[in-house]
């Protein structure tokens, strides 16, 4: 009898798992019926698993979007997920901010991919890597463009990303003082890349995925007190791979995200996800979904409601 309980209770355990692995979920409030575990495919965002760093990959059927490119010693990491992802061309490249782990491999992205357009913070870096690609995006003829708050790129097929970071009057002020410092060789602006990436909202219909880059606390502290109205996203990308310097409780409470997608390498040497912010998951109810635990996580909507399945 004590056995049959045993398996009895571990029968509602796997259940209750597996119910919250498996991230099937309403984009809104609704209680549709969402027993048939499909969401018709049409928008597909992939966060690939690339090691320490992020690399995003979204497919809305009309376009192929890159958000980062990880870091330069996962270059081959990257280079067989977007194999894996069928990947043939990419239209839009969005870099979040000049930090190796985001954009150590842009330059197999320009070698292997036609490359429409990259789009990044709009500031000036020092950052070699930065440099590099600035020149590469020159020699072939690739537009590149700034995005600040305000800014909607079209994805096409209905899907718009809206850039809530960073303001037109941060990159003002910092690409003033880089020019400046650059005519009278004194040092320029003292930047603080994590705190100015490029944050938005991807909207597909009544579905909402809220991108972070690296942003920390600050960015969150700014975004509580501007655009807290539409700060609301069903899933969330991690902010700065699960430090703990992002993920404060009230901006979950703000956006009350269902699901947190993190991108990590295993056993990396930084402890992220950080405990805190895991706390603070898990506190929110969240769903959380990590490419060194998960592999390649892939969530697809219809716009309404939306599928994330681990890799393992
Ligand atoms: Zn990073």
């Amino acid at each position: 009898m004590k056995k049959l309980m045993y398996f009895a209770m571990l029968t509602v355990i796997s259940c209750a798992l597996l119910l919250a692995g498996c991230g099937n979920k309403s984009a809104g409030n609704s209680s549709e019926d969402l027993s048939t575990g499909t969401a018709e495919a049409a928008v597909k965002v992939t966060m690939l698993n690339v090691g320490q760093g992020d690399a995003i990959l979204v497919e809305t059927g009309s376009q192929t979007v890159l958000i980062d490119t990880s870091d330069v010693d996962e270059r081959k990491k990257l280079e067989s997920e977007l194999k894996k992802a069928n990947v043939s061309k990419i239209d839009k490249l969005i870099l979040s901010h000049p930090h190796a782990d985001h954009i150590g491999g842009v330059d197999v992205v320009l070698k292997n991919y036609p490359v429409g357009e990259i789009y990044d913070n709009g500031m000036i870096s020092t950052n070699k890597l930065f440099i590099n690609y600035v020149k590469a995006a020159k020699e072939q003829n690739i537009p590149r463009k700034g995005l600040k708050a305000g800014d909607v790129l079209d994805l096409g097929n209905g899907v718009t990303f809206k850039v809530l970071y960073p303001t037109a009057e941060l990159v003002e002020t910092a690409t003033k003082a880089d020019k400046e410092a650059a005519e009278t060789k004194k040092k320029g602006y003292k930047h603080d890349p994590n705190n100015e990436s490029v944050v938005g909202i991807l909207n597909y219909k009544s579905f909402n995925m809220f991108f972070t880059g690296d942003a920390e606390g600050p960015v969150e502290k700014k975004l509580l007190s501007t655009d807290k109205d539409v700060l609301s996203a069903q899933v969330l990308k991690s902010p700065h791979h699960g430090s703990k310097t992002g993920s404060t409780m009230n901006f979950l409470k703000a956006m009350n995200p269902k699901d947190v997608l993190i991108s990590c390498g295993e056993g990396n040497s930084y402890g992220h996800p950080n405990d805190e912010a895991l706390q603070n998951y898990s506190e929110m109810k969240m769903n959380v979904y990590r490419t060194d635990l998960n592999g390649t996580i892939v969530l697809t909507t219809d716009g309404k409601k939306y599928i994330i399945k681990g890799e393992k």
